[in-house]
């Protein structure tokens, strides 16, 4: 006990820290839960990833299946026209409501940004 004594600042100093270091080290490096965050941070963000490159293939594809005829635009073998402002402004499916008459013209009149498209330009 009387080396102990004589010496107990040298164990500590050369033999119990660094002992301590190492562990902690190991500990943090090989921790389960740093690792496991890690994994889940990496797919959280796959799965954002993934979602955007849905987002963006289905603009591709929707904007593939939109084609002009005459003033107005339709989806590929659809014949309800969309309306041109909704679409061409917000990439937009909004569907114009039957056309009338006006001014020796045809318009229809879209119900979401009031905007009209003329099938036929009225006469002036
Ligand atoms: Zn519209």
């Amino acid at each position: 006990m009387n080396w102990f004594y004589a010496h107990y600042e040298w164990v500590i100093g050369v033999v119990l820290v660094p002992i301590a270091v190492i562990f902690i080290k190991q500990w943090l490096g090989s921790s389960p839960k740093t690792e496991d965050k890690t994994v889940a941070q990496l797919q959280q963000e796959n799965v954002e990833l993934r979602k955007a490159l849905d987002a963006s293939e289905g603009k591709l594809r929707l904007r593939d299946s939109i084609e002009k005829r005459g003033t107005l635009f339709y989806k590929h073998s659809e014949s309800d026209p969309i309306c041109p402002v909704c679409w061409q402004r917000d990439e937009r499916i909004v569907y114009l409501p039957p056309s009338y008459q006006w001014s020796g013209g045809i318009r229809r009149d879209c119900q979401v940004c009031h905007e009209t498209s003329w099938e036929v330009p009225m006469r002036r």
